[in-house]
């Protein structure tokens, strides 16, 4: 890693860390030029297992976050534009409101080809991106607004107004071909992403996975990061103080790397229970995604958002089947 991540030049944008204040979500100075090889992909060593998460309903939390311990000092600003909203840390409301709203989120890992040296978990995982390009088409053209975090974040928790039709598309483990063939899709049709990233394969020179400044290319690009923990290791096998350090070693990596709050969390294989609920809202996260199937989300219940997945196999007819909608002719 060099100094560039000082100051990050992204699409003729310079972001400086001072002037962080004024980068939003919505980034249009133009995709950042990223090589388009995606050869350099291996079978993955975090691929998901189904979760094995008992599918049973939260104990609300009842207290509210205090996660700013970590973060700079920042003025927070009442202006609801987007690009505020990174730079504010989200405090949960001291009661949670009872308010369910149906906001579909996708899970998907990789984006890219599959070859035969890949297992068929792996491959599952694996959405081609004509695939992908196409899934995303069809959610656009049917009426489907992809909000980001915060925006299902003031939904749950305060009851902000949601765009009609609202989903939530996500990416998991931050394999790097998410840059390459996900987000400039996303990008062109105006679409928000989240990616939960391993901070501990991060900028490690592995080309499967992002590297610290592709984050930030990311976020020029409309893609939110959240973390996926540092090493993803399954957190209900985890002493407290491990968990712990998993969750907040990985959010304070990715806060002073990208500059703003980071307080989206996925939990390593969906896998989480009460007391990982509690240490994740401990370690100053305010939404947590699992892999429970369900299209609507529970406030009472932020750290156990439901997810929709994605496989190879599911393409527009099951994606739309899975959204409860006729399958496109
Ligand atoms: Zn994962």
């Amino acid at each position: 890693m060099t100094g560039g991540r000082r100051t990050l030049a992204v699409a003729g944008v310079v972001l400086a860390v001072a002037a962080a204040t004024d980068v939003g979500r919505h980034l249009h100075g133009g995709l950042p030029s990223v090589a388009g090889a995606s050869s350099d992909e291996q079978e993955s060593s975090v691929a998901d297992a189904p979760s094995a998460a008992p599918a049973t309903t939260v104990a609300p939390a009842t207290t509210s976050v205090a996660p700013a311990q970590a973060a700079p000092a920042r003025t927070p600003r009442e202006t609801a534009g987007a690009a505020s909203e990174l730079d504010v840390h989200v405090a949960l409301p001291r009661s949670l409101p009872a308010r369910v709203v149906e906001v579909p989120i996708l899970m998907y890992h990789r984006i890219g080809a599959t070859d035969a040296s890949m297992g068929p978990v792996a491959r599952g995982l694996t959405v081609a991106p004509d695939d992908f390009a196409a899934e995303m088409a069809w959610l656009h053209d049917a009426g489907y607004a992809a909000i980001g975090q915060h925006d299902l974040f003031a939904a749950l928790e305060h009851g902000a107004p949601l765009p009609p039709q609202p989903v939530l598309i996500t990416f998991d483990d931050g394999y790097r071909n998410v840059l390459y063939h996900a987000a400039p899709v996303l990008h062109r049709l105006g679409m928000h992403a989240t990616a939960y990233v391993i901070t501990g394969r991060i900028g490690r020179g592995d080309p499967v996975f992002l590297t610290w400044q592709q984050l930030a290319h990311l976020e020029a690009m409309g893609v939110e990061i959240g973390s996926h923990t540092v090493s993803h290791r399954d957190l209900t096998l985890l002493a407290d103080s491990e968990a712990v350090r998993e969750l907040r070693a990985s959010r304070r990596a990715l806060e002073a790397d990208l500059h703003h709050p980071v307080q989206w969390l996925a939990y390593p294989i969906g896998a989480q229970d009460a007391r990982v609920r509690g240490l994740a809202q401990q370690a100053g996260y305010a939404l947590a995604v699992t892999t429970l199937p369900g299209l609507r989300q529970d406030a009472a219940a932020p750290f156990a958002l439901r997810r929709l997945r994605i496989l190879d196999t599911t393409g527009v007819a099951g994606l739309a089947a899975l959204l409860g909608r006729a399958a496109p002719a």
